[in-house]
Formats: structure tokens, C-alpha cells, sequence
């Protein structure tokens, strides 16, 4: 058998269409849960200062992480905000 299935691979239904990579620019990771965030489509920012760098924004993945975030920034690496 040499039976070929490229072609049912491609079509197959793809789990992440969103394809986040940690490692694009475009993308970050939510501090409070682990889940990647789209820059350009996150609705949940902050302004917070990331270590001795300065003022950065993080984003969450929903308004329940950003709280859980703000109730305990220490928590989650974030000494003061
Ligand atoms: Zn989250």
C-alpha cells in the first residue's frame, strides 16, 4: 500500500485556526492564565511596568483574567502596579 493521504490532511478541520504563536510580535501571553492573546484583537490591556524596562502592556484573554490579575498583580509576577 503507497496510498497517499496529503491531500485529506490539508482539508482536514484545523483544532486552532487562529495559528498563535508565542513567538510572533503580533501575539502575547495572558500572565494570569497561559493562554496566548492576538495584540490586534485583544480587548482586555493594561498599562503595567515590566520589570526595570519600563511601562509595558499586558493582555488578558477576558475581562475575568484581567481582574483576577488586578485583585493580585504579585501573584502573577507583578510586584506593584
Ligand atoms: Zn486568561
Amino acid at each position: 500500500m503507497t496510498d497517499s493521504n496529503d491531500a485529506e490532511v490539508q482539508n482536514a478541520l484545523d483544532p486552532n485556526p487562529e495559528h498563535l504563536d508565542e513567538n510572533d510580535p503580533n501575539v502575547a501571553r495572558d500572565p494570569v492564565c497561559g493562554m496566548l492573546v492576538d495584540k490586534r484583537t485583544a480587548q482586555n490591556t493594561m498599562s503595567a511596568p515590566v520589570n526595570d524596562k519600563g511601562v509595558g502592556t499586558l493582555y488578558f484573554c477576558s475581562p475575568d483574567c484581567k481582574a483576577l490579575f488586578e485583585a493580585n498583580p504579585a501573584q502573577y509576577g507583578y510586584p506593584s502596579l
